[in-house]
């Protein structure tokens, strides 16, 4: 387990590569655990360890055992911690995104790795300077009552692979902020990165308050239904999220479901194809279409759909993708074959079914196994696969309308609402569609954008709860109302 290492920051005289002293710290022994691929290589980057569940349950113990003293520093010296590990993060902020590009895939320049382990730091400042105020919630001259917020005690994280530290501190942060302590199950396809972001938390943290356990699905499902386990911060499926919400039923503990999406953007007729064709492509294709809340169904109007496609395919083509470390490269390799095979598997019914590839279309070979280059696809309509199923890849199918009515309902049509878009040149327009799209987020000529302050969760099957935020911390905290006869 991680989270009970004490090594120092920085990288040794000796070391080759910036992440290569991170990677001894995390990396199982010689001989042991599971062999972690490099995505755009192919190539072995290291052995990640196989925790089982006596390591889970030592984890929990640990938790339980750390959360009383934890809870008592209070929240100016927990604040105080999330800063340090901000601090520590920022120091090492090189070696983790060089990790994290060669485990995960994304490039280091771009909104990529560098973007990700910056995001990390700048979440736990902005964390630690969140305040959840005391509420006085009556006092009508019989009595007095306060809602407080109070530490719920061990929670659990479970995360993806596709931002996979971003996704631990936005999970890890706030909870650690209102006193719980936590147990973290990283994806088994980006462990290495997640025991290395861990391994710098612990340097701040008591023994127990912060534990990476890095198990398959089955320590997974062993952990979010743990009788100890008093809340379950979940970012994955769908399909996960529904199996967490049953075991629920055993252990009650409350959930948190960031699940996935099929995020739509609608193009009004009034918007500016040229204006708006940068942040349309970053918006879909954001981590090279490996995000939740990325624009996965474009819904483009009659009088524009042309020229909205030819200025993304412009932008398309200037996007340089290749190898993670290349200083060049701002799009990367899908992360692992599961995932090309979703993409490719999508792409390929949607060719079958008459769409119209205008770049892409077929795998990028000659960057490697999993390289799948940025894919337009046109001719699409409601009800074909790539429309309607989450591709979570570089692939998007650009859907012709007629009736703005039309687009909405189309937008609607789906059980899941992570986020949405309007693209407009009318403000007022753009924000009375806006009010009509069933999302969590909906964002106004601009796509996928988060803020620690700005609430974020999804509606329908893309899951319940808020993060960042006051929102935020309420969620992993139970409320306390305590009342006060007045004049007693
Ligand atoms: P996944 O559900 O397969 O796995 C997520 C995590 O859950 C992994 O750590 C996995 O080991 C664990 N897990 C698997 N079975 C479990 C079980 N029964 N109990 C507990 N844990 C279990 O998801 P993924 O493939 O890693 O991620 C991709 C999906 O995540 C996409 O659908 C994407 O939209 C979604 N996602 C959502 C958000 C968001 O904020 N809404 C962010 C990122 C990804």
């Amino acid at each position: 387990m991680s989270g009970q290492h004490t090594t120092t920051t920085g990288t040794t005289a000796t070391a080759e590569a910036p992440e290569d002293a991170l990677l001894a710290r995390v990396s199982a022994g010689e001989g042991q655990g599971r062999e972690i691929f490099e995505p755009a290589t192919g190539r072995l980057l290291g052995h990640a360890p196989q925790h089982g569940v006596d390591d889970l349950e030592r984890a929990l113990a640990a938790a339980g055992s750390a959360q009383g003293a934890w809870a008592a520093l209070g929240h100016a010296e927990r604040s105080a911690r999330l800063n340090r590990i901000a601090d520590r993060i920022d120091a090492e902020a090189e070696a983790l995104a060089r990790l994290l590009a060669r485990e995960q895939g994304k490039p280091l320049n771009g909104p990529n790795a560098r973007f990700e382990v910056g995001a990390c730091s700048a979440w736990l400042r902005a964390t630690a300077a969140t305040v959840l105020e005391d509420e006085v919630v009556v006092d009508d001259g019989q009595q007095v009552s306060v809602l407080t917020y109070r530490p719920l005690g061990v929670v659990a994280a479970v995360g993806p692979w596709n931002w996979p530290l971003m996704i631990t501190v936005w999970q890890v942060a706030p909870s650690l902020r209102m006193g719980n302590t936590v147990v973290v199950k990283p994806s088994e396809f980006t462990p290495l990165s997640v025991l290395a972001l861990v391994s710098i938390f612990a340097e701040e943290l008591p023994e127990g308050v912060l534990t990476a356990v890095a198990g398959g699905r089955d320590v997974g499902a062993r952990l979010v239904a743990h009788p100890d386990v008093r809340k379950v911060m979940f970012t994955g499926s769908t399909a996960t999220g529904r199996r967490i919400v049953e075991s629920s039923g055993a252990n009650l503990a409350r959930l948190t479901l960031e699940l996935g999406g099929n995020d739509a953007g609608i193009v009004l007729p009034d918007a500016d194809p040229a204006a708006i064709a940068q942040d349309l492509f970053w918006g879909a294709f954001i981590n090279t279409g490996q995000t939740c809340a990325a624009l996965k169904r474009l819904y483009v109007h009659e009088s524009l759909h042309d020229e909205v496609v030819a200025a993304l395919a412009d932008v398309a083509r200037a996007m340089p993708m290749g190898p993670s470390l290349d200083e060049d490269s701002v799009l990367g390799p899908v992360q692992n074959a599961m995932q090309f095979d979703v993409v490719k598997g999508l792409v390929d019914d949607a060719k079958q079914r008459g769409g119209t590839v205008v770049t892409g279309g077929e795998p990028a070979t000659e960057l490697g196994p999993l390289f799948y280059p940025v894919t337009l696809v046109t001719g699409l309509h409601d009800g074909d696969p790539l429309v309607d199923q989450e591709q979570f890849g570089p692939a998007l199918p650009i859907v012709e309308y007629t009736d703005v009515e039309d687009a909405i309902a189309s937008a609607n049509r789906l059980d899941v609402g992570l986020g949405a878009s309007v693209w407009s040149s009318d403000p007022d327009r753009a924000q009375e569609v806006a009010d009509r799209l069933e999302a969590g987020t909906v964002w106004i000529n601009a796509h996928g954008g988060v803020h620690p302050m700005a609430p974020f969760g999804g509606v329908k099957g893309s899951g319940y709860g808020l993060e960042f935020g006051v929102e935020g911390l309420k969620h992993v905290a139970v409320p306390k109302v305590v009342t006060r006869r007045k004049g007693a």
